[in-house]
């Protein structure tokens, strides 16, 4: 049997790893295909796309978009999506300056906390387009101003927190529709981790084609009731360990095996989308 994992971090957000550095820990492990899903962000995809062709491993291109529904976070993973879709890309810019944005408020309620980071120092750590609270957290900890990135999330960043700023998020429905104009397919992603399963129904209605039933957060009794949703609903099944790297202690690269014939499927139903030729030309363009 072949493996996959469909839900990996970079360096493009909040992991540590490179897409190289990535890929090729994902053949070591023997995976057959990788999708990476940075956080409101596609701009590792390109380097993720050469990065498994030289270590002979199948990209679907992804994103995990920062959503909610009735009150409720949730996240949707965009499989397959164009990455040089010009309205993904103009929507992404527009959330990615939110999110620097937030990094400059929460640095400056840190500020007011006699806690003397600079918002550059955080930007420079980063060094991407899709900044969020752990960067800030490493920050604090590279200068020496909180002694752990636990502590800094317990202290100032976690919900309610003193330094805690609330994040912008897209309306799920927005999202979906997002998702399938830049050819892709929509997943919710690890449902386990959010009280969302009420709001399945109607997200369906939206148009969900998917839901992340395998993932290193979800108990074996999680992963089971999430398939039994999946087949009620006939949605599409994924799964991935959520790999952020070296950040939140061992990566988890390889804690999770979706079966290989879930990403069959998930490419059945790629290929039936309108936009499916353009994408594939784009991915390998970009080789
Ligand atoms: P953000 O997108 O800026 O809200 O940050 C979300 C990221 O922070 C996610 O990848 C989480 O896994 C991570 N995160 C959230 N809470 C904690 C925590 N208490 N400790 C470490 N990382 C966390
Ligand atoms: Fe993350
Ligand atoms: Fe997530
Ligand atoms: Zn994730």
């Amino acid at each position: 049997m072949t493996f996959a994992d469909l839900h990996l971090h970079t360096y493009y957000s909040d992991g540590t790893y490179s897409p190289a550095e990535l890929a090729a820990r994902g053949a070591q492990l023997g995976f057959a295909a990788m999708a990476l899903t940075d956080h409101d962000s596609v701009e590792g995809c390109e380097a993720m796309a050469s990065a498994c062709a030289a270590a002979g491993l199948e990209f679907i291109t992804g994103t995990e978009l920062t959503a909610e529904q009735d009150g409720h976070e949730l996240h949707l993973l965009g499989y397959g999506v164009d990455v040089r879709n010009p309205r993904l890309l103009t929507e992404i810019a527009q959330f990615q300056d939110v999110r620097q944005d937030r990094i400059r408020r929460m640095v400056a309620r840190l500020n007011r906390l006699d806690v003397p980071l600079r918002a550059e120092a955080v930007f420079e750590l980063a060094n991407c387009r899709s900044p969020g609270r752990p960067h800030v957290a490493r920050a604090l900890v590279n200068q020496g101003l909180c002694p752990s990135l636990d502590a800094a999330f317990e202290r100032f960043l976690k919900k309610n927190r003193p330094a805690w700023v609330p994040k912008f998020k897209l309306s799920a429905v927005h999202a979906i529709e997002l998702i399938h104009q830049a050819g892709g397919l929509a997943v919710m992603a690890h449902p386990g981790l959010n009280r969302t399963d009420a709001l399945i129904p109607s997200l369906i209605e939206a148009g969900l084609d998917g839901i992340e039933c395998f993932h290193s957060r979800h108990s074996s009794t999680k992963t089971e009731h999430y398939l039994c949703l999946a087949e009620q609903y006939d949605l599409l099944v994924t799964g991935g360990s959520d790999c952020h790297g070296q950040s939140k202690g061992k990566p988890l690269l390889g804690t999770v095996k979706l079966p290989y014939p879930y990403v069959q499927l998930l490419n059945a139903r790629m290929a039936v989308t309108p936009d499916a030729a353009d994408r594939a030309v784009n991915v390998v363009a970009s080789r």
